[in-house]
């Protein structure tokens, strides 16, 4: 059988999609591979994703990254969550914990029985205590989990908040220093080959040509390749999602680093507080059918907790998903694949997950058709499971003190989401489809943050004894209480860390 290995990758674009995607095909084929990244300063990239999940740490250890290195290059911070702020109604608040709210029982999730104590126990606490996160966050404390058996030490999670831009950066030099060329040029054309349609090169604007046999189109929204050449198509999700715009301004520190990203819910959208060492990123994510631009600067501005040290940047976007990411030698990744507000920090998580299907179903020469197939299905999953839950926290507002919110709490919803929150209301189950999407707890986070009740009349939680019960849990909160108090602040476990 003839040869097929590819031995030619062009990544198009060389921003935190480009580098990410660079770094470990650099690892993995740069030894049988040419990898060259294109990219156009003139263009620029968004480089605005500051908050991640905490899978980010198992690429950058894949990548076998120095994580004191990466927080110090990067100039991150830890992330064990997100707090919400006025989601659901004025006043409200509630956290999204990387972890679980206490071991399941009976496989049942540990909030139900809460609930069945907050109904029968005066002045029960907030099931919130039972997550070693949310009582990390709340108290800013920082340690790495534990290893070892089960236990507080180790029952919760961390991603991080860094500045995306130097992120690129670190894989820049991570992926130069393994043979991946860079290329500075601004693209202008497309060569494609007469029968198969493959793309054999990209034109620059001063005459190169760059060859190729497999191109990687990280050219962010414009999706040079994917759209630019094949017409992939766009599913638009603007009606359920309708953000449309989003303004981000860095200010100066407040000076203590929270351990947590910071959503507060507005008239016409959201905005986000990222704690980095240097600054904090700030950001207003909204739909200019209800507020303008300049009345979005004045929210931003106006929320801020140090002086700006910038004009608020402006961005556009279209809510949606390419309809297909893979198409023949061309596979987007980034932004070209589509993008979803980043309210739960998960584009690039999404572009983690795609480098490894990409390596996963890695292609020949031959470019089976199957493995595209795949590749999209795939994709286009992740993007439709991540589309629902964070469509859920738009849905379930009961705010009506703006024509957003409004909108929002009427607008139709996928059938996937509302079998969801049926079920979650009439039973306090979870369904769970996705698998490597978000956790049981994480659907709990929003739904009962939100304000959903389940009605649960379920035997097995009314059959435990009621004082058994409260013993347990109790225990659990004071144990979990104790390991959070002999935390670092974690202010001081950053600043010590990067020295
Ligand atoms: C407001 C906002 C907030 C976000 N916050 C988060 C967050 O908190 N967490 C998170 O995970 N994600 C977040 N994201 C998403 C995140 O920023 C992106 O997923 C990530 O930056 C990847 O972008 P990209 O590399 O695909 O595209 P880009 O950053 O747009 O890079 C495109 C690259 O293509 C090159 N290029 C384009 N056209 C040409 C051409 N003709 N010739 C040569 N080069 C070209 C450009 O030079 C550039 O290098 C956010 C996005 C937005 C809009």
């Amino acid at each position: 059988m003839a040869d097929q290995a590819i031995r030619k990758i062009v990544i198009v674009g060389g921003g935190t999609a480009g580098w990410m995607s660079a770094a470990p095909l650099a690892l993995k084929l740069g030894h049988t591979c040419e990898i060259a990244v294109v990219e156009s300063p003139e263009i620029g990239t968004v480089g605005v994703g500051e908050a991640t999940l905490p899978t980010i740490r198992y690429f950058n250890q894949a990548l076998g990254l120095d994580p004191v290195e990466f927080v110090a290059r990067t100039k991150a911070t830890f992330k064990l969550g997100i707090e919400f702020r006025d989601w659901g109604r004025l006043g409200n608040r509630f956290f999204h914990g990387f972890g679980d709210f206490g071991p399941d029982i009976e496989y049942r999730s540990s909030y139900l029985y809460w609930q069945r104590l907050e109904r029968n126990i005066k002045d029960m606490p907030s099931y919130e205590d039972w997550s070693v996160a949310a009582v990390m966050a709340r108290k800013h404390r920082f340690a790495p989990p534990t290893g070892g058996q089960p236990s507080a030490g180790n029952a919760y999670s961390f991603a991080y908040h860094f500045d995306a831009g130097l992120y690129a950066a670190h894989l820049r030099d991570y992926a130069m220093a393994r043979g991946v060329a860079r290329i500075e040029g601004y693209i202008t054309g497309v060569e494609q080959h007469p029968q198969s349609g493959n793309i054999v090169a990209v034109k620059l604007r001063d005459g190169r040509r760059v060859e190729g046999e497999l191109f990687i189109d990280c050219s962010g929204f414009r999706g040079l390749l994917i759209e630019g050449v094949y017409q992939a198509g766009y599913d638009d999700w603007s009606a359920m999602l309708p953000c449309n715009c989003a303004q981000a301004v860095p200010c100066e520190s407040a000076g203590r680093l929270t351990p947590y990203t910071v959503s507060a819910a507005k008239g016409a959208g959201w905005t986000w507080r990222i704690p980095l060492q240097h600054r904090t990123g700030n950001g207003h994510v909204y739909c200019d059918g209800f507020s303008t631009d300049a009345e979005a600067s004045r929210v931003l501005l106006e929320g801020l907790d140090g002086r700006a040290l910038d004009d608020p940047r402006q961005l556009r976007f279209t809510t949606g998903r390419r309809r297909k990411s893979w198409i023949k030698n061309c596979v987007a990744i980034g932004l070209s694949s589509g993008f979803l507000e980043p309210l739960e920090s998960t584009s690039i998580n999404i572009i983690e997950n795609a480098i490894g299907w990409l390596l996963q179903y890695f292609p020949g020469r031959d470019f089976r058709p199957e493995l595209a197939d795949q590749f999209n299905r795939l994709v286009a999953y992740r993007y439709e499971s991540v589309r629902d839950f964070i469509v859920l926290h738009y849905k379930l507002t009961g705010r009506t003190d703006s024509e957003f919110w409004r909108y929002c709490a009427d607008m139709p919803i996928p059938d996937t989401l509302r079998h969801q929150i049926e079920l979650f209301r009439e039973t306090g189950r979870v369904a769970i489809i996705d698998r490597d999407g978000f956790s049981v707890s994480s659907h709990i986070s929003i739904l009962a943050g939100l304000g959903v009740v389940p009605k649960v009349d379920d035997p097995l939680i009314n059959f435990m004894d009621l004082h058994k019960l409260h013993a347990h849990y109790h225990q659990l909160r004071k144990v979990i209480a104790q390991t959070v108090d002999a935390m670092p602040d974690h202010t001081q476990y950053v600043r010590q860390l990067v020295g």
